[in-house]
């Protein structure tokens, strides 16, 4: 059987990718090419903040290229070898480096989670382009996030969206998120402190719904809040353990289905649910 371990979100404070587990010799052949390719982007990332100080369009413009590469490795799982173009030129265009603590600016564009503090993790950039792209997002939806972070998943949400709402259960996130999001200017996107499991009722139905922290089950308030025609992109599986990034589809009469996409790990959606 086949296994592919796309990607991890640590429950701690390290950063270290744990080994992509791929099955099959041309996935093995394209995960050493996708590796000595991120080895290259390594020095592209430190050039890029060595010179003039906010400019990491190059570093960017390398992760967006592993992003691809990445979406061919997994054209079998994802049943497409190359993810929606407006979402890849939003990964582009949303400067990570902003979204990392600064310490940690030179590997923002690096393809894996990073610390974010409060043991939680920014996502990792392909896992965002993927998520995103299976949102199937037009200029007009509204979308609602659970598990706001740092906020980088949100400003794409932005950019794609008419309007994005995200709500984070630790506070000081929240409201790190909120500032951040302002400063950048993404007047767009609202972000509320509270338990994402129950949705955002004053704002329901939406377009869209994604949650980025790992579920046990699809959480009900969340299909009711999505409307028919509308699609929830979420990680279900047990805490720490592999758990599948799964497309839940509300169809027009109302009916739900699910389908599995990739193995994935996520920390945990957390609160009293
Ligand atoms: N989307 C984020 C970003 O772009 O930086 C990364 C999300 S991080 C992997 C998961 C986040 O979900 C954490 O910030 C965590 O605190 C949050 N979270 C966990 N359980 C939650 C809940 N019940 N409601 C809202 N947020 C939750």
């Amino acid at each position: 059987m086949r296994t592919l371990l796309i990607t991890h979100f640590r429950s701690d404070n390290s950063p270290t990718p744990r080994s992509r587990l791929l099955g099959g010799r041309r996935l093995w052949t394209g995960a050493v090419a996708v590796f000595v390719l991120m080895c290259f982007l390594g020095p592209v990332a430190s050039q890029a903040w060595a010179g003039a100080k906010d400019d990491y369009a190059n570093a960017r413009q390398g992760m967006v290229e592993t992003i691809a590469a990445l979406a061919v490795l997994t054209e079998r799982e994802v049943g497409r070898r190359a993810l929606d173009t407006a979402v890849m030129d939003v990964m582009a265009k949303v400067p990570r480096h902003e979204f990392v603590p600064e310490i940690l600016r030179g590997l923002a564009y690096l393809n894996r989670p990073l610390p974010i503090g409060h043991g939680q993790t920014i996502s990792q950039p392909y896992i965002v382009a993927l998520m995103t792209d299976l949102l199937r997002l037009t200029p007009g939806a509204k979308v609602l996030e659970i598990g706001t972070g740092s906020g980088y998943q949100a400003a794409v949400l932005g950019e794609l969206a008419a309007k994005a709402f995200t709500i984070e259960i630790i506070e000081p996130l929240g409201r790190l998120a909120r500032k951040r999001l302002a400063r950048l200017g993404y007047g767009n996107v609202e972000v509320r402190i509270g338990d994402g499991y129950y949705g955002w009722k004053e704002h329901a139905p939406f377009d869209a719904i994604i949650i980025t922290a790992a579920a046990s089950h699809v959480p009900p308030p969340l299909v009711r809040q999505l409307k028919p025609g509308g699609r929830m992109v979420i990680p279900v599986g047990q805490h720490f353990l592999v758990q599948f990034l799964t497309v839940v589809e509300k169809h027009p009469d109302g009916s739900v289905t699910m389908r599995q996409i990739l193995p994935v790990r996520f920390v945990p959606l957390t609160g009293d649910h």
